[in-house]
């Protein structure tokens, strides 16, 4: 199987985490995302651990919240340690809602709103990574009008490409995120931070993307931070407590996709960062990663019910299913790769090509094309693969359907975490004209 927590059970039914994934889907209906709580502790331990060993106690990893949102969420990462990075409003709400400390959160984001700043300040929001010159001057005035000194990081863009593993000169640095350090912007950006009496600068941020299966990207970009850190202290004669190399190892989706060890990365990181801060001259900085996928997306199983299977005579067949792009629409946003089962039927022989289709009414609301499966059936239980991170929280109401619970499964045991919306939730906001 993809993942150690699947498994095939006596009656030939998929198994995740230890439970009988048909099961699953008689008591809870279809569509219903199985998120493998256990698994989810595993990895946040993994990196709590691996960073705290190999970069210094101080060091922790950022839980990008974007991934999957949902208060139990919350709970978790502050049970394992983790602090979460948020990017709205509505993260900050139900993180807080959750019972997670304001203090430990980290406001990302490109434009946040007065509204947002005034809140996350009200809440006593642990730091915000600043984008961009407007909000600086927000932050500040806030601040100011509370009295107090808000701690932030900077968001810088390196200029690196992750997938050519090189340095280059435009790409990531010509995106909306951050300040450009190649373009001597985010020189003079440190100089203005640096003047604000309600704003400490705690240090820098970058991210470069996702879905990286090494160490390689990560160590770039160290070099350009580090280096960037150095000059910041000819410069300013400012020194960086804090260096965040940002999300996030990359996940297995298909057989095809590596299998990373996280903690032998970080350590091969950690020894790159020692290494240039040594030639640089500069301190050790407190080193924060944020991974949002790596540390839930292969705990996650989306279960769908066959409704049909259509042939077209010459060209392919569909296989039809009660969900869609309304509750994972990635492969219509990116052509995402998902490995599909039929989860009743596993020891079967696999020799039936076809795509699998939502139900939302759009020719592009796929969720994989070319797959073999048994020939499924009206009434079969499909399973989607690695469907933890950026499913649920990228869900919606499109053609007004329902959003599917959350299962947690924990210790062989199932439990709710979020309920299935109902017909009611969807008219919830709605006023009589
Ligand atoms: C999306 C994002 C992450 C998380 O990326 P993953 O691939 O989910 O690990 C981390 N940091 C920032 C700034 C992001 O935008």
């Amino acid at each position: 199987m993809l993942h150690t927590n699947l498994s095939v059970n006596e009656q030939g039914h998929l198994t995740i985490a230890g439970v009988d994934s048909v099961y699953l889907a008689e008591k809870y209906g279809t569509p219903v995302y199985l998120l493998d709580e256990d698994r989810v502790r595993e990895r946040a331990r993994t990196y709590v651990t691996a960073m705290r060993q190999y970069f210094g106690e101080h060091s922790r990893p950022l839980f990008a919240s974007k991934a999957l949102s949902f208060r139990g969420i919350y709970k978790i990462a502050a049970e394992e340690g983790m602090c979460v990075d948020i990017v709205s409003s509505g993260e900050l709400y139900t993180a807080l809602s959750a019972g997670f400390p304001a203090k430990d959160m980290y406001f990302h984001g490109n434009n946040k709103t007065d509204a947002d700043i005034e809140y996350a300040i009200e809440c006593g929001i642990g730091t915000f990574i600043v984008d961009n010159f407007e909000e600086l001057q927000a932050i500040e005035a806030c601040a100011a009008r509370h009295g107090i000194r808000q701690e932030v990081l900077l968001r810088v863009t390196p200029g690196i490409d992750p997938h050519t593993y090189a340095a280059v000169n435009t790409g990531k640095v010509d995106c909306q995120f951050g300040i450009s350090i190649e373009t001597g912007q985010a020189a003079a950006f440190v100089g203005e931070i640096l003047k604000c009496a309600h704003v400490n600068l705690r240090g820098f941020h970058c991210h470069i993307g996702s879905q990286i299966f090494d160490q390689i990207p990560f160590c770039d970009a160290a070099d350009i931070m580090i280096r960037f850190i150095a000059d910041m202290k000819a410069a300013y004669g400012y020194e960086a407590e804090v260096l965040n190399l940002g999300g996030g190892f990359g996940v297995r989706y298909v057989e095809s996709d590596p299998e990373i060890d996280i903690a032998e990365n970080i350590r091969l990181v950690a020894e790159h960062v020692a290494a240039r801060c040594t030639e640089f001259g500069v301190p050790y900085p407190v080193i924060l990663m944020e991974p949002g996928r790596s540390i839930v997306a292969d705990a996650g199983v989306t279960l769908y019910t066959v409704g049909s299977v259509k042939t077209i005579e010459g060209y392919r067949s569909y296989v039809s299913i009660d969900g869609g792009m309304s509750d994972n629409p990635r492969y219509a946003l990116y052509g995402s790769e998902y490995t599909v089962h039929v989860a009743n039927r596993m020891n079967e022989p696999a020799d039936f090509l076809c795509s699998v289709a939502g139900r939302c009414c759009e020719t592009g609301a796929l969720i994989q094309e070319n797959v073999t499966l048994p020939r499924p059936q009206r009434g079969d239980i499909l399973a989607v693969l690695v469907t933890g991170a950026y499913n649920y929280s990228m869900a919606s109401n499109y053609n007004r359907i329902c959003r599917p619970p959350i299962v947690l499964l924990s210790g062989g045991k199932d439990r709710l975490a979020v309920r299935r919306e109902t017909f009611a939730d969807l008219t919830a906001c709605e006023l009589d004209i």
